[in-house]
């Protein structure tokens, strides 16, 4: 079973795809972490999109699709994988379609997590992080000492900002409307669950969509 996971910044997308990944036995596969992996085992792709990283450029879709496909053809993804942030745009989610047909599977559920915006701001601007060592915290105020002790103070990042949550948030709409538009018009099985909630309620939730 492989399922493609979509939800905005604060969503919680990805605590939930390793609960998800982790009752069905598979695992959860995420662009950075599979890039990250083909760079370090120096494959024929991972220096290629290595080359890039290192001028600085963004890796093109198509070496990323690649090192998607080798990573999907790899024994411990047979039984299904959970793929978080791997399709943002209509474009990327043509190429995954593309790759799995190749590999003669398909993307059997998008679980798309849906929460309102202003829920999503107060989560996110009550996000406060150390100056020192950059972690983030919830439940503090800014201007409150690092909780570690390590003599920083914490500070409200400008992305955590509500206007700047604001803007991301009209961001992921634009982007992801028409991916969603696109799963459908495939006759894909896309599922909307309120992400809304306590983390396990979510994860009821969305474990009842993969038939658990
Ligand atoms: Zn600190």
């Amino acid at each position: 079973m492989i399922v493609v996971l979509l939800g905005p910044p604060g969503a919680g997308k990805g605590t939930q795809g390793e609960r998800i990944a982790a009752a069905l036995g598979v695992p959860k596969i995420a662009t950075g972490d599979v890039l990250r992996a083909a760079v370090k085992d120096g494959t024929k792709l991972g220096l290629e999109a290595k080359a890039f990283m290192d001028r600085g450029d963004l890796v093109p879709d198509a070496v990323i699709l690649g090192i998607m496909k080798e990573a999907l053809a790899q024994p411990a993804q047979a039984k299904g994988v959970i793929l978080d942030g791997v399709v943002r745009t209509v474009p990327q989610a043509e190429g995954l379609a593309k790759v799995t047909k190749e590999l003669g599977r398909k993307v059997d559920v998008v679980l798309v997590f849906d929460i309102a915006d202003d829920l999503l701001v107060e989560r996110l601007s009550g996000r406060t992080t150390c100056d020192r060592e950059q972690k983030p915290f919830t439940g503090l105020k800014p201007g409150d000492p690092c909780p570690n002790k390590c003599g920083g103070t914490l500070v409200r990042r400008q992305d955590d900002e509500p206007e700047a949550i604001r803007n991301r948030l009209r961001v992921y709409q634009a982007q992801t409307a028409p991916v969603l538009d696109w799963y459908m018009g495939q006759g894909a099985n896309v599922v909307r669950i309120d992400a809304a909630g306590s983390f396990d309620d979510v994860t009821k939730r969305a474990l009842a969509t993969v038939g658990r």
